[in-house]
């Protein structure tokens, strides 16, 4: 599995990880199942939230990864609610505890919120500086956002910034991603299958799709992932409840699109309109 470095940690993260959103609804063995032989697979960087089943999704990660968390890229995130100074500080607590380990390798606001972002850092801050969590980011920040945060900390300290990224959700690719890509913010996309809703191989664009697949002998998601992470600030984090899925999507590591197939993609599946905000689902 291709690593590169996350924004400017100095860590080689997998570029592939696992998203765990809703995994609470999946069967509990075929969840650790999955979760287990992604690690195997290399997909190392394992995304998740105290949001997630209200905790439940923490236990589950922290069930999977036990024995193995050394191996792990671990990242979760502090709902805005809780994202006060002494609350971010609480709420890592608690998810350190369901998730059985001492730190999160990036501890992350689930999307901007009313307290302020100088007082979320503030706890960010101190818990890195207790060695709780290595480092911090931000998710669902659009450009102005990102700027209050970078104002308050500096750009470089903020670790990534989680958005919604898909073929058919191209928006961030306007202002976010070259705001990221100038201060070395990783960039990670999230829903990468479009939480559920993937292009159908009917459609125009996914006739397309099929046929770069088909073309390379894999499958259209393992297309959609390589292209998904095609530029070096990019990471993404697939959700898969099933070994079988959790295995194609590791596979994407290991395909090669040519210049033609990117050009392809770029043309069915375009940008969109400049000046809608950040994504969200
Ligand atoms: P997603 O990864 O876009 O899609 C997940 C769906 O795709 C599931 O139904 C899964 O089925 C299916 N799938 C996965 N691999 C497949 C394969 N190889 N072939 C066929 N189907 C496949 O959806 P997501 O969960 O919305 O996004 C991924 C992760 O991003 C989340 O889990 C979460 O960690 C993160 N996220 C973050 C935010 C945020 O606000 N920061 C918001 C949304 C998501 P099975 O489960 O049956 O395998």
């Amino acid at each position: 599995m291709e690593r590169r470095t996350f924004g400017r940690t100095g860590v080689a993260v997998p570029v592939i990880g696992q998203g765990t959103w809703m995994l609470e609804r999946t069967d509990r063995r075929s969840a650790l199942a999955a979760l287990r032989r992604g690690l195997d697979l290399g997909l190392l960087h394992v995304d998740t939230a105290e949001l997630y089943g209200s905790g439940r999704v923490e236990e589950l990660v922290g069930e999977a990864i036990a024995g193995r968390r050394d191996e792990v890229y671990l990242v979760s995130k502090v709902l805005p609610k809780n994202a006060s100074t002494a609350g971010a500080i609480a709420a890592c607590e608690r998810s350190l505890r369901r998730l059985r380990t001492d730190r999160l390798d990036c501890y992350l606001l689930h999307w901007p919120g009313s307290h302020p972002i100088a007082d979320t850092i503030a706890g960010f801050e101190h818990l890195r500086r207790d060695g709780k969590i290595g480092a911090w980011g931000v998710s669902n920040f659009g450009v102005g956002e990102l700027e209050e945060a970078a104002a308050v900390a500096g750009a470089t300290r903020i670790a990534c910034n989680q958005v919604l990224y898909h073929l058919e959700e191209r928006s961030i690719e306007h202002e976010v991603m070259p705001w990221c890509e100038a201060r070395g913010v990783a960039v990670v996309g999230y829903s990468p299958f479009g939480s559920g809703r993937f292009p159908s191989s009917w459609s125009r664009a996914g006739r397309v799709l099929g046929d770069i697949a088909a073309a390379h002998c894999v499958s259209p998601r393992q297309v959609a992932l390589q292209f998904l992470v095609r530029r070096s600030s990019l990471f993404a984090i697939p959700k898969a409840g099933r070994v079988a899925h959790v295995e194609d999507n590791a596979a994407a590591a290991t395909l090669v699109l040519t210049d033609d197939d990117v050009a392809r993609l770029n043309a069915a599946f375009p940008r969109g309109r400049r000046g809608r905000g950040v994504p969200t689902l």
